[in-house]
């Protein structure tokens, strides 16, 4: 259990310090949020998030997978496949969940209040893959237990999404861009930054498109793919038109008060 913790710890900064220093290098646009303001508030979400996530499951999600194994519930426990097998099948169908998770935040009303928080940063960085509001994070949590036990997932399994979850969520909100060379073929197979950037766009319906986190299958499958922003990538612009003051998001009480507060009126 103690290596577990260490290895996600050790991915999330390793990710995380990887992509700020791409992002300082050679950043795809800049921010009309001064970068204190935006990162103190999100890197502030992410503690309240870390710290909901422990006091509901302290030992992480892998408990959940191991206590379904020991009562022979769900789909892998009950087919016989090779484990590597197994582990490859689950995290790919947990990221399926995460999709459609994703796209149930974005349709249901309730859910996008909370949701929204997300989206109502004006500008769009790796410190942008990790605000969301706690409750969203606590909801998430209890949506992806339940997929654990339903499908079976192996507890190594639970260990390799989460990690890749959180690497995903940091590189595909990282403001850079890939060169064309490597943007094509690499979103053939998961969400690269320019097409996540199109989810993130003023435009309602783009930002109701490119839901998938990981593999870029889910949105190209379900069709809510779209591949380039009416605006062009350098056009569209980031955010949601009533949050995009500084006012409205700065201060990490303001933000955490985003789907409790009606939506002010776009200026
Ligand atoms: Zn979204």
């Amino acid at each position: 259990m103690q290596n577990e913790v260490w290895l996600r710890m050790g991915s999330f900064i390793g990710v995380l310090v990887i992509m700020m220093m791409w992002e300082a290098y050679l950043p795809n646009r800049v921010s009309p949020v001064t970068k204190l303001k935006r990162w103190s508030s999100n890197f502030i979400l992410v503690l309240c998030g870390a710290a909901v996530a422990r006091l509901l499951v302290p030992a992480g999600l892998a408990v959940v997978a191991v206590f379904a194994a020991q009562q022979h519930f769900g789909l892998l426990n009950l087919i016989e496949l090779p484990y590597w097998l197994a582990i490859a099948v689950a995290v790919v169908l947990l990221d399926c969940l995460i999709y459609w998770q994703h796209r149930l935040f974005h349709h249901v009303p309730i859910l996008w209040c909370l949701h929204r928080v997300h989206h109502a940063d004006p500008h769009l960085d790796a410190s942008t893959g990790l605000r969301f509001h706690p409750i969203e994070i606590a909801l998430s949590l209890g949506v992806k237990a339940l997929g654990i036990v339903l499908l079976g997932v192996p507890a190594e399994a639970t260990l390799i999404f989460e990690i890749l979850l959180n690497a995903s969520s940091i590189f595909n909100h990282s403001n850079i861009k890939l060169p064309d060379w490597l943007e094509w073929p690499l979103r053939k197979l998961i969400v690269t930054q320019a097409m996540h950037r199109i989810h993130h766009s003023q435009v309602v319906t783009e930002t109701n498109s490119n839901y998938g986190f990981c593999l870029s299958l889910w949105d190209k499958l379900f069709g809510s793919y779209t591949e380039q922003a009416k605006a062009g990538d350098k056009g569209l612009i980031l955010g949601l038109k009533e949050y995009n003051s500084e006012t409205n998001n700065s201060g990490i009480g303001t933000v955490l008060l985003i789907p409790f507060r009606p939506k002010p009126d776009k200026s």
